[in-house]
């Protein structure tokens, strides 16, 4: 994991007394040494608040709020190539199975993440013409046969 993810979290579980050392206060001063200012900062912001400034990412769902998390974060989490931010809640995401040896990236599942508000409504209306442009076609196909239907006279 990003050294600097493990940084935070070990951070956030020392401050929320989930770890207890003998040294803790000087193990934070050590930890709040090496994490960025701008990092701290965003971190500190969400404790000042009563929130947890980092939180875990399970089945793709932030635990802080409970919120899908995008499928490019986790593949970004995953590659610990930058650490990301829940857009729902601000938190630090961190992967909290990345630990276990059995979770090989290349074994992602190709499941596609339904979102129920995407913002790419282009996209979804390109992907589901099949059965709305059916049914359309059926009723207007009706609503022309019918007033052939009417205008014989009876
Ligand atoms: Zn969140």
């Amino acid at each position: 994991m990003n050294e600097l993810l493990q940084n935070l979290i070990k951070l956030q579980s020392l401050e929320f007394g989930e770890i207890k050392e003998k040294n803790a206060g000087a193990t934070i001063a050590e930890l709040r040494d090496k994490i960025p200012a701008q990092i701290l900062a965003h971190y500190d912001r969400l404790v000042t608040k009563g929130k947890k400034g980092v939180a875990a990412v399970r089945n793709q769902v932030c635990t802080g709020c409970h919120m899908r998390v995008p499928i490019g974060v986790v593949t970004t989490l995953m590659h610990d190539t930058d650490i990301q931010i829940c857009e729902s809640c601000g938190r630090y995401l961190y992967l909290s199975d990345s630990a276990s040896p059995a979770a090989p990236a290349g074994s992602a599942k190709p499941k596609p993440a339904r979102k129920a508000r995407s913002p790419k409504k282009s996209l979804q209306l390109v992907s589901t013409p099949g059965p709305e442009m059916l049914l359309a076609m059926g009723e207007d196909a009706r609503t022309k046969i019918q007033p052939g239907l009417r205008s014989i006279p009876g």
